[in-house]
């Protein structure tokens, strides 16, 4: 669900917000009045609202106070930002504040894109103080975060081992018990600094205490004293941060074309699958995949149709495999499955379903079906390493192809 509702009588600034996040992917509802925010709200569901400060008819930050009844993140908009507005801000559970001007277009797509990527981000604060710790995560949790608490550096570490996709610890200093430094140390023998964000959030003023967290492997060092504002501020470009990490990731291990995992992860993951497999003594199976004949489609249909062709059916490779394995483009038409769940007696039949499926399959290009078979290779002799099993599925493959393509070949 990617809904936002927009709330503002003046129908230039309410399309100028929806048309830059709509360009951020979301679908967006306008409401100009408070009475048709009500229904609106009645009959969607919004994982975040705007709401301009001033409506009609209605008392200064009504908009805000529904969407905050409603428990829909809230973000205000406001035309001046004076010390009577921010005191007003400050004083309401909102997400946060923009101002109604054309430059802030990225920050209030780069705002809600951060709410909805919040669901189901899970942050851990650690805080002796009952007071604190309630007070942070109310912070957090009006941004869509999932909070969990621990009250010292033991509890947190328990909290984390049963919810190992905690994002981001925001921990004091100063605990009975384990303390935050100690956690930090034991937290990064763990997750490292692009997987985890240790913030830590202290009263303590020491100059050497900053230095000390950082070197200890933490992410960010922020004083009590700081405004909500920064606190929050520094949240969210932590998140951001392992996201960029995370994505750059995703780009250095995924074929552009198909979507599919590339080589290169399949050598990286391919080997930590065949060591657990080695070490747990369970099967794993290599297979390869050609499609045959594939330079006659590209000389046929031209490069573009040949191009379709390899997204079609990479799609329809992974929805055949599904759980059962991961799915590469191994390079231009040859693909590669490592299928964990499938056992070495059930391999053929497996591989034979998946190939009288592509014979029988047509990809639609410019009116015209474009068929094509394929020739499948596969190992589920574990051998001496992954890449003595490539060996194996692409001796079979080569075999398959000189004694007639359109079949499947396995080695034990
Ligand atoms: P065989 O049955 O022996 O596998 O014959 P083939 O024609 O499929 O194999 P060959 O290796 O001779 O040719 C593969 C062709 O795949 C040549 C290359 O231009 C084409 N190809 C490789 N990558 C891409 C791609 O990304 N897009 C398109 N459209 N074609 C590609
Ligand atoms: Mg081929
Ligand atoms: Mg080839």
């Amino acid at each position: 669900m990617s809904k936002v509702i927009i709330i503002e009588p003046s129908k230039a600034t309410a399309s100028f917000i929806a048309s830059t996040l709509q360009r951020a992917g979301f679908v967006c509802d306008h409401a100009s009045t408070y009475e048709s925010a009500e229904r609106l709200i009645a009959a969607n569901d919004y994982f975040a609202g705007l709401s301009s400060m001033v409506l009609d008819e209605v008392e200064y930050g009504s908009g805000i106070n529904l969407l905050l009844e409603h428990r829909i993140p809230a973000i205000a908009v406001t035309a001046s930002l004076d010390e009577h507005v921010l005191n007003t801000l400050s004083q309401k559970n909102i997400v946060d504040y923009v101002l109604k001007k054309p430059d802030q277009a990225e920050y209030i797509a780069r705002i809600v894109s951060r709410v909805y990527k919040n669901q189901g981000i899970k942050v851990l604060v650690v805080d002796d103080s009952a007071s604190v710790r309630d007070w942070i995560s109310r912070i957090l949790k009006r941004q869509g975060l999932t909070v969990l608490q621990a009250d010292d550096g033991h509890s947190a570490t328990k909290v984390f081992y049963k919810n190992s996709d905690i994002k981001l610890v925001l921990t004091d200093y100063n605990m009975p018990g384990m303390d935050g430094l100690r956690l930090t140390a034991h937290l990064r023998t763990i997750r490292p600094m692009d997987e985890l964000s240790i913030v830590v959030l202290s009263s303590d003023t020491k100059s050497r205490t900053a230095p000390l967290f950082l070197k200890q492997g933490a992410n960010d060092f922020i004083q009590k004293t700081a405004s909500v504002e920064e606190i929050l501020c520094r949240v969210n470009s932590n998140l951001e941060f392992l996201e960029l990490i995370q994505a750059s990731r995703e780009q250095a291990n995924k074929d552009f074309l198909t979507g599919l995992w590339n080589r290169r992860y399949f050598f990286e993951h391919g080997t930590a699958l065949y060591e657990q497999a080695i070490v747990g003594g369970s099967e794993l199976c290599v297979v390869m995949l050609d499609i045959d004949h594939f330079k006659m489609v590209n000389d046929t249909y031209g490069h573009d149709a040949g191009d379709e062709v390899l997204k079609e059916f990479s799609a329809l490779l992974v929805d055949y495999v599904g759980d059962a394995g991961l799915v590469f483009r191994f390079g231009g038409e040859e693909f590669s499955i490592l299928l964990e769940e499938v056992q070495a007696d059930e391999l053929v039949e497996f591989l034979e379903d998946f190939r009288v499926l592509a014979e029988g399959f047509s990809v639609e290009y410019k009116g015209q079906g474009i068929k094509f078979t394929v020739s499948i290779g596969a190992t589920a002799n574990m051998d001496e390493s992954l890449t003595a099993m490539v060996s194996r599925a692409d001796g079979k493959l080569y075999e398959a192809k000189r004694t007639g393509r359109n079949k499947v070949l396995c080695d034990w």
